[in-house]
């Protein structure tokens, strides 16, 4: 990644500040975006003078022009590109509200779709779009149809962009299983468990026997991002421990 550019949007935490931190490993300079400025800026200065703090809420039009005329400002190319910020709402479909449905269509549709969409004119021949998704995009599970609707959305588009920005840019989707973070922490809580119940209860139902590691899903992206996936677009790759698959 010596040289090259990349952009990891919702990067403060979890999967999204793994792939930042793998990536300026490489040797990639880094813009971080995400909407919380201290946290934000907390992740970039944890990952050295190559990352590159952006505070950006990717529902926002107007924020993600911003980020671009700044990333445009300074002259470079851009190699990777992943749309990893996204959230959920747990709810029933009895229960789910109009606003739920805004919020998280907003941030995981709309989002991925405006930072990709605006991101084209600045990419480098040869570069790699890498859309984060969820294992929940394929089977059914209590009141996660928005998210998961959402996500199966952000699959499709993925096809379609491949077809679309084909020969010049790939464009490749991860779908992770569940990832031990700070939104599945979140989550226990709402669930009235401890992040260790949660983690153990969810982990029995993986294949694998556990979550996964935020740097797990950064070794994908890490190899998405580089010259050893340099024919492979379209694809959907599930990190997820088998729950999917087995
Ligand atoms: P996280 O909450 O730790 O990180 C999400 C990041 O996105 C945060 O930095 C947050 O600030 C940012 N974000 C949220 N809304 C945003 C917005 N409007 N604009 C800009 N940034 C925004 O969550 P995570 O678990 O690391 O999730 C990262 C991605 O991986 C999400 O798209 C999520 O849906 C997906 N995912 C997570 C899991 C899991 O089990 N953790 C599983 C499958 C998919």
């Amino acid at each position: 990644m010596d040289q090259r550019t990349a952009l990891v949007t919702g990067a403060s935490s979890g999967i999204g500040l793994a792939i930042a931190r793998r990536l300026t490993e490489d040797g990639a300079r880094v813009y971080l975006t995400g909407r919380r400025v201290p946290e934000l800026d907390a992740a970039a200065a944890q990952l050295g003078p190559n990352a590159i703090a952006v505070p950006c809420d990717v529902s926002e039009a107007a924020d993600l022009d911003r980020l671009f005329a700044i990333i445009r400002g300074d002259g470079r190319p851009l190699d990777v590109v992943v749309a990893n910020a996204g959230l959920g709402a747990a709810a029933r479909l009895q229960d789910a509200t109009e606003e739920q449905y805004a919020h998280v269509f907003d941030v995981n549709v709309k989002g991925t779709l405006l930072t990709v969409q605006k991101s084209v004119p600045l990419l480098a021949d040869g570069a790699s779009v890498i859309l984060i998704s969820s294992s929940t995009n394929r089977h059914g599970a209590e009141k996660m149809g928005l998210y998961a609707a959402s996500k199966a959305a952000v699959r499709s588009l993925g096809r379609t962009w491949a077809a679309e920005l084909a020969p010049r840019v790939r464009v490749n989707v991860i779908s992770p299983g569940p990832v031990v973070t700070p939104a599945t922490d979140a989550l226990a809580g709402r669930l009235g468990s401890t992040p260790e119940q949660f983690h153990e209860s969810v982990g029995a139902t993986v294949p694998l026997g556990r979550m996964g590691r935020p740097e797990e899903i950064a070794d994908v992206a890490a190899f998405l991002a580089g010259p050893g996936s340099s024919f492979v677009t379209g694809a959907e790759f599930d990190v997820d421990g088998g729950l999917n698959q087995v």
